[in-house]
């Protein structure tokens, strides 16, 4: 057996970022940049009023309070979108709605909270005394040109899209979204409401890779069910390796005797089948099959869900150009109530728990999901974190463990 640092640093080296390329803003969220973005405009383009209110002088409102107010001549009004027509001159003030320019002579806003219309609207009475620049938002006080505002590197989130597209941007050279092909083997599996015949069971394991594909930002592909046929498997495997970036499987990585994965991914790939110092999920056979990424899960549902996590979630972040730091999810420490038992055999136990933040403690507090078999996924559901639990006896009740937070 081997520890899973070392799996996942080999599997790691075997994934290298996707060859960057020009991707649509709007199709962008969640990709990572792979060049730095330079702003060529300013942030906000022009000088603007944060609130609705009146443009002024500030020299003609010093001394303005609520029982002291002073009267001014209102000349015109400006709405977001528009230009003043004209300048605020000394006694003067323009209408102004929020976004909209400031305009010229004017050196500050009073919110219209602190003024009352008078004469109709004509002139108004100010309320409030106001410095220069108050509630005025200067041109290229958030982005100036030159400014690099994101690094290669940088996963973009729903804000970086809003400032690439303040910024004009339409398209971002980001490592594109990796395609993952998934296919199931095994004779026993079959799919649909159909009536099981004996020894038959549901191919369970597809559904959940496939949706562990999108929520890791990919694409998923289904390449379907293969009956455990040589032949069948090896076209599989084939074909997915010509319109995908990574292809997964789950099943027939173990020691049985039809495990037919394993003879043919030896046959069409170049594999590297390790027993790794975990549970669930010690076997793991991974390569590359016509230069892609692939991935032999164990078949065991909670085995092949840990396994996904554990390797092929970073080697496909790796893909889609994730930095190293970024990979693996960080564990939290969280606290244990009852303890978490387990016997020791050698390896790290990742044992499904649910953890809930504890707000009288400051911190999360974890329970069994239940049943931890490497087939009991109803308590995989049930989980939202994996403990991660190290050789030995497990963690006495009131003792702290490192959880990995799934969802
Ligand atoms: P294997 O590694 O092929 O020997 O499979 C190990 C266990 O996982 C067996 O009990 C299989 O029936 C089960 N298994 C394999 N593939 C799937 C699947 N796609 N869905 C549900 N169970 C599976
Ligand atoms: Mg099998």
């Amino acid at each position: 057996m081997i520890p899973l640092e070392v799996a996942r640093t080999r599997v790691l080296a075997g994934c290298t970022p996707l060859a960057p390329r020009p991707v649509a803003v709007a199709e962008a969220a969640g990709l990572v940049l792979a060049a730095d973005v330079v702003a060529g405009e300013l942030i906000p383009p022009f000088d603007n009023t944060a609130v609705d209110g009146f443009a002024v002088r500030s020299v003609d409102v010093t001394g303005a309070g609520p029982s002291t107010p002073v009267v001014l001549d209102v000349v015109g009004t400006v709405a977001a979108g528009a230009v003043a027509d004209r300048a605020v001159g000394a006694g003067q003030a323009i209408r102004i709605m929020t976004g909209a320019p400031i305009p010229p002579g004017a050196d500050a806003v009073v919110m219209v909270e602190d003024t009352t219309a008078l004469d109709g609207g004509d002139r108004v009475a100010v309320g409030a005394a106001v410095g220069a620049g108050s509630a005025i938002r200067p041109a290229g006080d958030d982005v100036r040109p030159g400014t690099v505002v994101f690094r290669a590197g940088e996963e973009l989130s729903a804000a970086h899209l809003g400032v690439l597209r303040s910024l004009g941007l339409v398209e971002v050279v980001v490592h594109p979204r990796p395609r993952v092909g998934v296919l199931s083997t095994g004779d026993e599996l079959v799919e649909g409401p159909v009536a099981l015949r004996p020894g038959q069971i549901r191919d369970s394991n597809r559904a959940t890779l496939l949706a562990l594909v999108a929520a890791a930002g990919c694409v998923p592909v289904d390449l379907g069910l293969q009956p455990d046929v040589e032949a069948t498997i090896a076209a599989a495997f084939e074909d997915g390796a010509r319109h995908c970036d990574a292809l997964l499987s789950s099943g027939g990585v173990s020691m049985g005797d039809f495990d037919y994965v394993k003879r043919v991914l030896d046959r069409v790939g170049e594999m590297n089948w390790m027993q790794i110092a975990i549970k669930p999920a010690k076997p793991l056979a991974f390569g590359h099959v016509h230069g892609v990424p692939c991935f032999g899960l164990p078949g065991n549902p909670v085995s092949s869900m840990v396994s996904f996590e554990l390797f092929a979630r970073p080697g496909l972040r790796r893909l889609g150009g994730h930095p190293d730091d970024r990979l693996a999810r960080p564990p939290v420490r969280a606290v244990a109530p009852e303890g978490l038992r387990r016997t020791p055999d050698g390896k790290t136990h990742f044992q499904r728990v649910v953890a809930d933040y504890d707000h009288a403690r400051a911190a999360y507090v974890v329970r069994t999901a239940g049943g931890q078999g490497s087939h009991h996924l109803a308590a995989m559901a049930a989980a939202n974190a994996l403990a991660v639990v190290p050789d030995g006896d497990g963690v006495a009740a009131g003792g702290s463990v490192d959880v990995l937070l799934l969802r």
